[in-house]
């Protein structure tokens, strides 16, 4: 089920962290691009900030991919 396709950050250029697919996540720029019809728009008038319920559920999807 899962891809391994990796999207880069549009400003800052990481690698972005996919979460369920619905959003593409900037841990470097605190911010998320959105997931319509499973295109990830990374246009920056589409980013919205990292909520804090954010950053908690990559840190626990980071360390479920890495155990
Ligand atoms: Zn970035």
């Amino acid at each position: 089920m899962k891809k391994n396709i990796n999207f880069a950050c549009p400003k800052c250029k990481i690698i972005l962290f996919s979460e369920m697919k619905k959003w593409y996540y900037c841990l470097d720029c605190n911010e998320k691009y959105p997931v319509k019809e499973n295109i990830p728009i990374l246009i920056f008038d589409y980013a919205e900030p990292l909520l804090k319920e954010d950053i908690i559920e990559c840190n626990q999807s980071w360390k479920q991919s890495t155990e």
